[in-house]
């Protein structure tokens, strides 16, 4: 798998940015500079810092899956901004990709689902006000890859949104019933159905 693969695939909702991956190390050692990458990190490397490596006959160590160099001091600045400059490259290709695997939507498009669903909850079908909030649930949610187009989106009490959490919906519903928090599952189904064939054609207008 490639590194912006990886990266993506690490992600979830609670980081949008690769800024926490452990892919490098710095150390000193006397005179002596020490770099080390994860080697899906250094194969990512341009040509230009394996050129220089070249030049400078720095040669890497392989070991565990990381790769090591060591570097005198005074080279340490220009392999520094080497270093720099694909780690900004990497990290800008990661967000686009990633706001593009998320997708995004309107508050327009929020205000008209908003009377479709008759400010009430998809889920237990209450209606909602200032008092229990409403919240955006991802359907399916972002973790699992769900998107943030308007097509995976419905709007929930903030007690359903909460409570779902994870969950897959027809098990959510499920539960709801088993609760006794709503009468019929077949009823709520048949309106969350409804609903998404809504967001749908929300999207596909935009
Ligand atoms: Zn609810």
């Amino acid at each position: 798998m490639n590194i912006v693969k990886r990266i993506l695939s690490d992600l979830d909702d609670s980081f949008l940015m690769p800024s926490q991956i452990d892919l490098m190390e710095f150390k000193f050692e006397g005179n002596l500079f020490e770099l080390n990458f994860h080697s899906e990190f250094y194969d990512y490397f341009s040509d230009e810092f394996k050129q220089k490596l070249h030049n400078y006959k720095i040669k890497p160590v392989l070991n565990d899956g990381w790769y090591s160099f060591t570097i005198p001091v005074n080279k340490r600045k220009e392999f520094v901004s080497l270093v720099d400059k694909q780690w900004h490259k990497l990290r800008s290709e990661c967000r686009s990709k990633w706001l593009k695997r998320i997708g995004k939507h309107s508050k327009k498009q929020i205000i008209k689902l908003s009377k479709f669903q008759e400010y009430k909850c998809a889920y237990c079908g209450s209606p909602y006000s200032e008092e229990t909030g409403v919240h955006e649930d991802h359907v399916i949610p972002l973790s699992n890859g769900g998107s943030n187009h308007i097509s995976n989106i419905v709007l929930a009490c903030s007690r359903c949104n909460i409570r779902k959490s994870n969950q897959n919906v027809s098990y959510f519903i499920n539960n709801l019933e088993k609760d006794g928090i709503i009468k019929s599952r077949k009823i709520i189904t048949k309106r969350f159905n409804s609903i998404m064939k809504f967001t749908k054609s929300l999207e596909s207008e935009s």
